[in-house]
């Protein structure tokens, strides 16, 4: 089948390279044509495993073509959007201007019929609006669906090849079929799709956001309560995710969750729960407020222990482990936050410190652990990389100022920490009271 994807970030980049790893002839475009010069050239612009050897693949077979010259659309029977949908500026609902900007794109550049399906996340009601406006500036007739992706960044390509579920939103049987067979691969291998209206499928995104978000937010009450009743929030984890029911998946207590996704899509829910008169939406707010709060709890326990000298060592950037992406990361606005109240911040990151440097040029960074602990006054481990998890602290004791820890994500073992001379404090733990 003739497709194209229009953005090529994470998740376009990667829905290209898969849809041309089943057979399809995909023209992938975007209109920052250094990002379309770097996937020619067969190189992936951000971390994602496995997207490389996919994209070089569609390269070499001529299935995949990306390119910034809107014409070379025109042909396709299907046009997927997949442009970003970010918190509007100074405002808390999306910003869908490059999402009309992506849709009026393919009005004017198809010259056949064809079916034009939302990948981005999406306010409910978007694809309704979408589908009367190119009704009336596409020369050929256009049919809108929405089918909302799920993937997970460092995951991408996995979670793409092998979805959970394929949910299809659909206004009629043509494009249910149409958009069964672009999945043949897929639907084949087994995976549930779940056929519905498209103004479910995009809720279906942000709903699934919204329920991660308030399982995040309400393992931080509880590791809250924990600190301030003395109570041990491992175990009461352990507990709660062996009861079948609840599971033990998105547990962690710690700093909240970032990222590109998360943040902005609980705040776009929120807004438009207002409008449309939702009252008990006011719970998914405190989800977010709860979140918030996290990073300055974590600041807190920084201050009460970095001294008069101020100077901070900050392990990880990225919004999570796996990931070079630091666009609202917890990490990253922490350690901005305090290099603001006067700190010496030296950042290191195995991943993301490339990204964080062009972010936040006015801290320090650090190529090894060790640089960055070194003559600190406080050490901060902000995202959970596993190379973190496995530090020697009998090793680090000798080269920090003062040793003292704070793990905000609840990645290293308290008691070797402590055995080794640490004063350890665990966010969620009664140390951070
Ligand atoms: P991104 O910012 O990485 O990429 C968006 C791309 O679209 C950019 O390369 C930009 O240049 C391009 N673009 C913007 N306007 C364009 C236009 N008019 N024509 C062509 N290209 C245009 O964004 P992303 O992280 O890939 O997210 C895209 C959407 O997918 C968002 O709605 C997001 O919420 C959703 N989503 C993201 C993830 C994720 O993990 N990143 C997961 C699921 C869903």
């Amino acid at each position: 089948m003739k497709i194209s994807v229009i953005g090529t970030g994470y998740l376009g980049a990667t829905h290209a390279a898969c849809l041309a790893s089943y057979g399809h002839d995909v023209v992938a475009l975007d209109v920052d044509e250094s990002r379309v010069r770097t996937l020619a050239a067969g190189h992936v612009p951000f971390h994602e495993p496995g997207l490389d050897e996919l994209v070089v693949d569609g390269l070499r077979t001529g299935r995949l073509r990306p390119t910034s010259d809107p014409a070379a659309i025109g042909d396709a029977e299907i046009h997927f959007l997949c442009v970003g949908t970010p918190q509007v500026p100074g405002g808390r609902g999306a910003d869908l201007t490059a999402l009309d900007g992506a849709a009026a794109t393919v009005a004017r550049a198809a010259r056949q019929p064809c079916l034009v399906v939302g990948r981005s996340t999406v306010p409910v009601g978007t694809a309704d609006a979408l589908a009367a406006r190119m009704e009336t500036e596409a020369a050929v007739p256009v049919s809108l669906a929405w089918n909302p992706e799920f993937l997970r960044e460092g995951r991408a390509v996995e979670d793409s090849l092998r979805p959970d579920r394929l949910v299809l939103g659909v206004a009629d049987d043509a494009a249910y079929v149409t958009l069964s067979a672009v999945y043949a691969p897929v639907v084949a291998a087994g995976v549930q799709v779940i056929r519905t209206d498209r103004r479910t499928a995009e809720l279906a995104k942000t709903s699934a956001n919204v329920m991660l978000a308030s399982r995040i937010s309400v393992v931080n009450v509880l590791s809250e309560m924990c600190e301030r009743a003395g109570a041990d929030i491992g175990d009461l984890v352990r507990v709660l995710g062996s009861d079948p029911r609840i599971g033990p998946d998105v547990l962690q207590p710690g700093l909240g969750f970032g990222g590109s996704c998360l943040p902005k899509d609980t705040r776009a829910f929120v807004a438009q729960g207002r409008e449309l008169g939702v009252e008990s939406v006011a719970l998914i707010h405190e989800v977010d407020m709860v979140n918030m709060r996290q990073r300055a709890r974590a600041i807190d326990a920084v201050r009460r222990a970095w001294g008069s000298r101020r100077r901070v060592a900050v392990l990880g950037a990225a919004f999570k482990q796996g990931s070079d992406d630091v666009r609202d990361s917890p990490a990253l606005d922490v350690a901005r936050t305090l290099h603001h109240l006067g700190a010496t911040v030296m950042v290191h990151d195995p991943l993301a410190a490339e990204a964080a440097r062009r972010a936040a040029p006015e801290l320090g960074y650090a190529d090894d652990v060790e640089s960055a602990v070194r003559d600190a006054d406080v050490v901060a481990v902000l995202t959970p990389w596993e190379e973190y998890t496995g530090l020697d602290p009998v090793s680090l004791y000798d080269l920090a100022a003062s040793p003292s820890v704070v793990d905000a994500r609840g990645c290293l073992d308290a008691d070797k920490w402590t055995a080794a001379g640490w004063r350890f404090h665990g966010l969620g733990r009664s140390s951070c009271a």
